[in-house]
C-alpha cells in the first residue's frame, strides 16, 4: 500500500480579514496537533500571509500562497513573487487554481513559468488541474488533464516528495457539486499515469494527488477512502474550523489505514 502522507490544504480565497485570519489559523493549528499524520497547509490571501504565519509558527500547520508571479522580480505592479512568499514564511504555493486558469485566463505556458519560480524559491507547488463541465460532457476530461499536466510540468526538475497535484474539476469548485469517488479516482489514475509517462512509475507513485471540489465534512471520508486520493484541497469548508477539522480527521484515518 502507498505510504504517501495525506495532504490537506485550506484555500481561503479572497475571504476573511486580518483578525479573523489569525483567529482561524490559531484554531487550525490547535486542531492540527491532534492529526500529526496529515500534512496541513493554509492558503490565505497574500496580504494575510504574515498574520497566519505568526499564528501557525512552531505548530503542525504551514502557510502557503494562493498564487505567485511567473517573474522573478522587477516592474510587475501588484504581483507577488515566489521568493517573497518564501521570505514571509510560506512553505507552499497553489499553481493554476481554476479561478486563475479559467477566471483569469492563465495558460499552461504561464503556469509552467510560475512553477519554475516556485521551485527556485524552494516552495512545495500544489499544481491544480481539471476540466470544465463542457469538457467533461464532451468526453474530453482526461485529455484536458493530460494536456494541462504536460503543459505545466514538462521540462521541470521535480522532486516527487515535494510536489502535490490537485485534481479540481472546475464544475465542482464552489458549486456544492462533488465528483463521485469513482470519477475522482479515475481522474487520479489518469494523473498518475501521465506522471509515469512524463517521469517514471516510481516518481508517479510518490507524488500526492489530492481532490478538490466542494469537499465538505459529509463527503470527505468517502472520497479519502479511495486509495487513489491522497487528501483534499478545500475551499468553502476550510473557512469553518469545525468542518475543516472533520475533513482533516478523514485524512488522518487514511494515514492510519496506510500505516497498518
Ligand atoms: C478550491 O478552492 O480549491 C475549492 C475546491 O473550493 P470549494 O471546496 O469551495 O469547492
Amino acid at each position: 500500500m502507498a505510504q504517501r502522507t495525506p495532504f490537506v490544504g485550506g484555500n481561503w480565497k479572497m475571504n476573511l480579514d486580518r483578525e479573523r485570519s489569525a483567529a482561524l489559523a490559531s484554531e487550525v493549528v490547535r486542531m492540527a496537533a491532534t492529526y500529526p499524520s496529515v500534512e496541513l497547509a493554509i492558503f490565505p490571501p497574500a496580504v494575510y500571509v504574515s498574520a497566519v504565519e505568526s499564528a501557525v509558527r512552531g505548530g503542525a500547520a504551514t502557510v502557503g500562497g494562493q498564487d505567485c508571479s511567473a517573474e522573478k522580480e522587477g516592474a510587475f505592479t501588484g504581483q507577488v513573487s515566489a521568493s517573497m512568499l518564501a521570505n514571509m514564511g510560506c512553505s507552499s504555493v497553489l499553481i493554476g487554481h481554476s479561478e486563475r486558469r479559467h477566471g483569469l485566463g492563465e495558460t499552461d505556458a504561464t503556469l509552467s513559468r510560475k512553477l519554475a519560480r516556485a521551485l527556485e524559491a524552494g516552495l512545495l507547488p500544489v499544481v491544480c488541474v481539471g476540466e470544465t463541465l463542457a469538457e467533461r460532457e464532451s468526453g474530453r476530461a482526461h485529455d484536458v488533464i493530460r494536456t494541462q499536466l504536460h503543459g505545466t510540468l514538462a521540462g521541470q526538475t521535480l522532486n516527487a516528495a515535494k510536489l502535490v497535484i490537485a485534481y479540481e474539476p472546475v464544475w465542482a469548485i464552489g458549486t456544492g457539486r462533488t465528483a463521485t469517488p469513482d470519477d475522482a479516482a479515475e481522474a487520479h489514475r489518469t494523473i498518475r499515469q501521465t506522471l509515469a509517462d512524463l517521469y517514471d512509475v516510481r516518481f508517479s507513485e510518490s507524488v500526492r494527488v489530492i481532490y478538490g471540489g466542494s469537499v465538505n465534512s459529509k463527503n470527505a471520508a468517502e472520497l479519502f477512502a479511495r486509495e487513489e486520493i491522497d487528501g483534499g484541497l478545500v475551499g468553502g469548508a476550510s473557512l469553518v474550523a469545525a468542518d475543516f477539522a472533520v475533513i482533516v480527521a478523514a485524512a488522518a484515518a487514511k494515514a492510519k489505514e496506510r500505516s497498518n
